[in-house]
């Protein structure tokens, strides 16, 4: 028998997918399997399954269901990519990414690897990964993810789930030729979602989708603190 979680998991999952938000099998596939429960804070656990940003603390959210569909379709992730992370957070996005490159390999090659600038935040996204069995295929860092992680660049995708003024620099360099940048880039209270691929050397393509709304990335290459 299914739980109670399991239940209100599918509901809102398989809703996505009829109004045609989640349209790949690999992300609905991932959607069902990570505990959204177990990357809120305790006292939000009920509500896990409203299908809206939850505060995590530090004012810091973790982004509502359907945004986490929309990125991760858009991001594409194929399984055995390497895949770079900006803003951990609860560390939610990063196992739904990790369910997709590595749990669903045969081979088990990929990995995410996600940047936090908060240290607590980045210990409580660990922590949850760990108990969700992420952990194995997730490696947190702290730091300014406006520099990206150039030691493992470079990365077949990368997502930033924190708005930005405009694309950070390194972040395009630390993208492989052929790969995928997901990105909201606007002003502090309103963003649209950019999409850039890079098909050569110096030459990339992006492409302008829906608005949205993010909490601010701040660092060297975003919104000063
Ligand atoms: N992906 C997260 C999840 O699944 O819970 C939600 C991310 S939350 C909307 C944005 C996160 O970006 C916050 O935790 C914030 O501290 C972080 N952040 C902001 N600027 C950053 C930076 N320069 N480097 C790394 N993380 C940053």
């Amino acid at each position: 028998m299914r739980s109670r979680f399991e239940n209100e998991r599918r509901r809102v999952i398989d809703y996505l997918r009829r109004i045609g938000i989640i349209r790949s099998d690999k992300v609905y596939r991932a959607l069902l399997s990570v505990p959204r429960e177990e990357f809120v804070p305790p006292q939000y656990r009920e509500y896990a399954y409203i299908d809206e940003p939850l505060p995590i603390g530090f004012g810091q959210t973790i982004s509502a269901i359907h945004m986490v569909a929309i990125m991760t379709e858009e991001l594409d992730p194929e399984p055995g990519n390497i895949v770079l992370e900006i803003g951990t957070g609860s560390g939610y996005q990063a196992a739904v990414l990790a369910e997709i490159v590595a749990k669903q390999d045969p081979n088990r090659r990929g990995h995410v690897y996600t940047v936090e600038r908060i240290p607590e935040l980045a210990e409580f996204a660990k922590k949850n990964l760990e108990r969700t069995g992420y952990i194995e295929y997730v490696t947190v860092i702290v730091g300014d993810g406006t520099k990206g992680y150039p030691e493992k660049a470079p990365y077949d995708r990368i997502i930033v789930t924190a708005a930005a003024p405009e694309v950070p620099k390194p972040l395009l360099k630390q993208l492989r030729v052929g790969g995928k940048l997901v990105i909201p880039v606007g002003d502090r209270f309103v963003q649209r979602l950019l999409s850039v691929k890079r098909v050569g050397e110096h030459e990339y393509v992006t492409k302008h989708g829906i608005e949205c709304m993010f909490v601010p990335l701040i660092g060297e290459y975003g919104w000063k603190d």
